[in-house]
């Protein structure tokens, strides 16, 4: 199975992604995860990809379209993958597709989380990182980290908490947003033209609703 997920920061997309890519044995493709863990390696494409990165700016196409497509074509991604994070861009979209039409690798699924600005730019500030990957957020209840002192512990394995470096300016955070409700909704105009030609499913979600229901939604439409 071959899924593309859309979202907002702060949808919940890349936590039910996670869910998917274990529920189903897909290779989770996260392109901002690639990023990061370039920047913490210390290489020349986490260097340059950090400039945009912490001003809230897409990295150039040219540098992130041979990289996830990179990425799609390692082993671990021919028996499926869940791509989240990419497209972002018209550009990316077109090249996504074209790629893939080239593997004879077309994509499955399509599912587009859905969130108004407003909650994805209050959860976007909430947003608390776990050592141990568990998803944290102090604008939802279920997974509040828990306020210890001046720092904050994982509501699920008590470790303690940091926040990512390009949540915590305002400014940008506001560009991350607009770039999404632009770019990123032209790319998905982009896949849904195609989804409808190829009759492929696309799948939308409302994700203001909980975690758990909206999992059990994806469950129900995603499953083969
Ligand atoms: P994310 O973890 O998905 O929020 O991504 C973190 C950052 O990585 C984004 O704000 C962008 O700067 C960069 N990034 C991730 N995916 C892409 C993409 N598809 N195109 C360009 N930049 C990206």
């Amino acid at each position: 199975m071959r899924i593309l997920i859309f979202g907002p920061n702060g949808s919940g997309k890349g936590t039910q992604s996670a869910f998917l890519a274990k529920q189903f044995q897909l290779a989770h493709v996260e392109s901002g995860g690639i990023f990061r863990k370039n920047i913490k390696g210390g290489t020349a494409l986490g260097e340059e990809a950090l400039k945009y990165i912490n001003k809230g700016e897409l990295v150039p196409d040219s540098i992130t379209i041979p990289m996830v497509l990179d990425r799609l074509a390692e082993a671990d991604c021919q028996a499926g993958f869940i791509l989240d994070g990419f497209p972002r861009t018209e550009d990316q979209a077109t090249a996504l597709l074209k790629g893939l039409a080239t593997a004879l690798t077309p994509l499955s699924v399509v599912v587009v989380i859905n969130l108004p600005r407003e909650v994805a730019s209050s959860r976007l500030m909430g947003r608390h990182i776990c050592p141990n990957g568990h998803s944290n957020n102090l604008a939802i209840a279920q997974i509040a980290p828990i306020q210890n002192g001046d720092s904050f512990n994982c509501w699920s394995c008590g470790a303690g908490t940091t926040v990512r470096g390009d949540d915590v300016d305002v400014e940008a955070i506001n560009l991350r947003l607009d770039i999404y409700f632009k770019e990123t909704m032209a790319a998905l105009t982009v896949v849904e033209n195609w989804a409808k030609a190829e009759s492929v499913k696309v799948v939308h979600v409302d994700g203001v609703g909980d975690i758990s229901d909206i999992r059990n939604i994806l469950l129900s439409q995603v499953a083969p």
